[in-house]
């Protein structure tokens, strides 16, 4: 079950580069609902699942270097981010199809809005999925740094089919964390949603301010991702 492939053929365009899959068992998602209040695991989702696929779907050059500039987020960011998570409906869509033909159950879990209004907290973080299936590191900005940067988009979906189950990386990606001077994501941050830890209420603020930026709705930032070491890498 070729499933980079499968969603390869959909992730097509200027706005995307190419995707990473990995995978994480349903028994390692066990731990989350222990440090995330709220949190599900994966058989809670789905009974019997044996696993979660979990999937990055990165941004060109283009579309991170258009938010560099400026305190709000650039029209083609917005645009990148609302596109971005319809196309993981449609993946999800496709390798449900395609795994519920081989007699497998699936769960296709929604990009986004998942969380609690009140701790802002997420019922199904992609974030933790990501890193427990060793798709990347969590960087000081507390988003995942993969092979291909931090910008783009996460999704995932939950089977009863059997993968080869990934694990949490050994290394970190983010370079302060590897005790390298950096800190870069700290100072791009204008609204300092991260001078002390990480300020969930601040960020958010911030996203609700930009959704009525545009024609259309789009809570979006990302200015601590992009014009930064680890935008569109594994920084070195
Ligand atoms: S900008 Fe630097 S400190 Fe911030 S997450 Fe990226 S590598 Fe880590
Ligand atoms: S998304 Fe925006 S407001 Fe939130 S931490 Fe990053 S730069 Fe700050």
């Amino acid at each position: 079950m070729d499933v980079k492939r499968w969603i390869g053929n959909l992730v097509r365009g200027k706005i995307w580069r190419d995707p990473i899959v990995s995978f994480c068992s349903a028994e390692s998602t066990e731990i989350l609902p222990r440090i995330i209040p709220n949190h599900l695991t994966a058989e809670e989702i789905l009974p019997h699942a044996k696993g979660v696929i979990v999937y990055f779907i990165p941004f060109t050059r283009w579309v991170v270097g258009s938010n560099v500039e400026g305190e709000r987020p650039s029209k083609l960011w917005a645009y990148a981010y609302l596109k971005t998570n319809k196309m993981i409906r449609e993946i999800n869509k496709l390798i449900s199809r395609k795994l519920e033909n081989l007699g497998f159950k699936c769960f296709a879990t929604e990009p986004t809005h998942d969380f609690d209004e009140i701790n802002l907290m997420s019922r199904w973080s992609h974030k933790h999925l990501a890193y427990l299936s060793g798709l990347g590191t969590f960087g000081l900005h507390t988003m995942i740094i993969t092979e291909s940067g931090c910008c783009g988009r996460l999704g995932s979906l939950i089977t009863t089919a059997e993968f080869d189950w990934g694990e949490p990386l050994k290394e970190e990606f983010c370079l302060f964390k590897r005790g390298i001077e950096c800190r870069k994501c700290v100072e791009r941050c204008f609204k300092g949603a991260l001078n002390n830890g990480f300020d969930r209420k601040k960020c958010y603020s911030t996203l609700l301010e930009n959704s009525k930026l545009f024609e259309f709705f789009a809570d979006v930032c990302g200015k601590c991702a992009c014009g930064v070491p680890c935008s569109l890498e594994k920084p070195v």
